[in-house]
């Protein structure tokens, strides 16, 4: 899947990851199950992260830390990750792909191969998720942002902890296990009511016209949700998908006590 691979290095420091990062044609290597999966014929070198020290899931004032190495496994079975917030962080981990994929799969590299269709990454949006990008000049991305243009290193997702609300995420595949067709979550929060779906654009995103329509309802939210243009493909039209929409936003506002 990788046609022009040389070169496998793992290195044990962030500086002599950024350095070997910094070669032509160099990737970052986490999981490796997106490089499974995937055809690139740019990549030349991995640098396998695993030796860094980012696997930690932990709470801090204020803050709920995940470690860009944590697996998909240990997400879906994390005790920090309390209340209902933590719930539906869970729930997504855990719904993502089979088992022996989630064991191998990290946070940091489900948040690199920006799938337009993953509920986890709908949670982390709904729940106002940050990244801590590593390298000569750390920084704190929004979530949001990354998702239109990813750059760096991401060594943590950061959450503000604990959430006090409620959350509700519902999705539509062919079967339960198969790739969603359409999914939405949304958390209501002390800030409001954030709503994020997969399978309805490129990436993942935030519904912000259904957001900004919420205080008019219920109704006027699933309104403004159907101007959306999603795409079409094998597991479902565009009007389908456009349809599944609505249904899925009733559904999880529901869940979170949104009444019209
Ligand atoms: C069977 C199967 C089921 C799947 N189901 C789902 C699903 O339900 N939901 C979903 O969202 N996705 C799903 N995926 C895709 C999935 O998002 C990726 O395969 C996986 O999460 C990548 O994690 P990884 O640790 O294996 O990353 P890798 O494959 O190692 O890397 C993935 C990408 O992220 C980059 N990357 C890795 N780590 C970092 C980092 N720390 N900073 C910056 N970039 C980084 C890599 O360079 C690469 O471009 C599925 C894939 C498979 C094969």
């Amino acid at each position: 899947m990788l046609p022009k691979l040389t070169r496998y290095t793992r290195p044990e420091s962030l500086e002599e990851a950024l350095k070997l990062l910094r070669e032509p044609g160099s990737a970052p290597l986490a999981g490796g199950t997106q490089f499974l999966a995937a055809a690139n014929p740019d990549i030349e070198q991995v640098v396998d992260l695993q030796a860094l020290d980012w696997r930690r899931i932990e709470v801090a004032p204020g803050w709920l830390r995940l470690g860009s190495l944590a697996t998909l496994a240990e997400l879906a079975q994390a005790e920090a990750l309390s209340g209902p917030a933590g719930g539906l962080l869970r729930q997504a981990a855990r719904r993502a792909g089979p088992n022996t994929f989630r064991n191998a799969a990290t946070l940091g590299g489900l948040v690199g191969a920006r799938l337009p269709v993953s509920e986890l990454l709908a949670a982390l949006l709904a729940l106002g998720a940050e990244l801590e990008l590593a390298g000569e000049a750390p920084e704190t991305v929004a979530l949001d942002a990354y998702l239109d243009e990813p750059r760096g290193l991401i060594a943590a997702v950061r959450l503000p902890w604990p959430q006090a609300g409620a959350g509700g995420a519902h999705a539509i595949g062919r079967t339960p296990a198969d790739t969603p067709i359409v999914h939405v979550t949304a958390w209501a929060g002390a800030d409001g009511t954030r709503l994020a779906a997969g399978g309805v654009g490129a990436r993942v995103a935030r519904l912000a016209r259904a957001e900004q329509a919420l205080a008019q309802g219920v109704e006027a939210a699933v309104s403004a949700a159907a101007a959306l243009e999603p795409p079409g493909d094998f597991r479902g039209s565009a009007e389908y998908r456009r349809a599944m929409l609505g249904v899925l936003l009733r559904r999880v506002l529901r869940d979170c006590g949104v009444k019209d």
